[in-house]
């Protein structure tokens, strides 16, 4: 094959279908076919203005599919092996990552590409699949990586816990199966699309809040016999972020730990009470991203049917509508929009 079909986003609002010309895998790479991928707020960013464009780029980073061609020097892939990947390479010898903080890695270069045909990737970033698993349920591991790096690292879900999630987007939905499969004892989910609240409830949260029809602080309070939470996650996104922060802040119980799971852009800052924050012993602070230990259990997780994902990822669309795709993701009619590449 000499080129294959890819999304490329120039500018926003501008979302092309490209053929793309396929450069000689480098020896150290495998060439992947991708069959299932799903929409990030990440891939967002270029085509909704938030992030500055310095030139064209390929989005996707979530997937799943077939390797079909390994370089000279692969040696843990064969063709034929069904796999998924790291949404980034980290460089393994900053700073950052040799104190185990892929994440932030001052030389990290994103995995982009999952919505198109065929993706190159080095082979340390690409993990095997288990047979009988679903490439579906495959290109969900990096979101689901990074709701248990939050809950098993950042802040620690311990048994007996109330945790409250705020926003049940796809996130908030996956975390909300996390806190309970941690032992959780009361999850309570927080959104204000009925929709959201009424996926929240099959998927295992004990209370749905509407905060346009209660007040949450109330309500929480309400729920916790005047203690209030131990572990808020606040995975609204946006705009909302920072407003849904400050309420979540005080929701928190004595010693409660508030997560700021995702990015506040157009950047906002919030305002907070000192005295809240000491007398109650809070502690605030937020997840970015994933590590490849929290990957490799992502995956384990939904081989083992854990974590349900059939509520979180729909609408389903195929790659020539991608730009619908990235219309409507985020908003009341779509979860994490799925992208069907074959
Ligand atoms: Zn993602
Ligand atoms: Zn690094």
């Amino acid at each position: 094959m000499k080129s294959y079909k890819a999304a490329i986003v120039y500018a926003p609002g501008d979302i092309r279908l490209e053929e793309i010309e396929k450069s000689p895998l480098k020896s150290d790479e495998v060439f992947i076919e991708v069959h299932k991928a799903n929409i990030c707020p990440t891939d967002l960013r270029g085509y909704r203005g938030v992030k500055q464009l310095d030139q064209p780029e390929k989005v996707g980073h979530e997937f799943a599919g077939y390797i079909v061609e390994v370089g000279s020097d692969v040696t843990q892939f064969k063709v034929g092996d069904k796999v998924t990947a790291l949404s980034w390479t980290p460089c393994y010898h900053c700073q950052k990552c040799t104190r185990g903080k892929y994440s932030a890695c001052e030389n990290r270069k994103m995995n982009m590409g999952g919505f198109g045909e065929y993706i190159a990737l080095k082979e340390s970033v690409v993990y095997k699949i288990p047979e009988h698993m679903s490439l579906e349920l495959a290109s969900c591991t990096e979101p689901l990586a990074s709701v248990l790096k939050a809950n098993i690292e950042v802040t620690p879900v311990q048994a007996g816990d109330t945790v409250v999630v705020y926003g049940l987007g796809p996130m908030g939905q996956l975390h909300l199966q996390v806190a309970t499969l941690l032992g959780a004892t009361k999850v309570i989910g927080i959104d204000l699309l009925t929709n959201r609240l009424e996926i929240a409830s099959k998927l295992g949260a004990d209370h749905v809040i509407n905060p346009s029809k209660v007040d949450p602080i109330e309500e929480v309070l309400r729920l916790t016999d005047g203690e209030g939470a131990d572990i808020i996650m606040v995975a609204v996104g946006g705009r909302a972020e920072a407003p849904c922060t400050e309420t979540a802040i005080k929701m928190a119980a004595y010693g409660g730990k508030i997560n700021i799971f995702t990015g506040t852009y157009p950047h906002k800052s919030i305002e907070l009470d000192p005295n809240l924050v000491h007398y109650k012993e809070l502690i605030i602070t937020g997840t970015r991203s994933y590590n490849p230990k929290m990957f490799e259990l992502a995956l384990d997780l939904l081989a083992n049917g854990k974590v349900d994902v059939k509520l979180i990822r729909e609408p389903e669309i195929s790659l020539d509508d991608i730009k619908t795709g990235f219309e409507i993701h985020g908003t009341k009619d779509a979860m994490k929009v799925a992208v069907n590449i074959r």
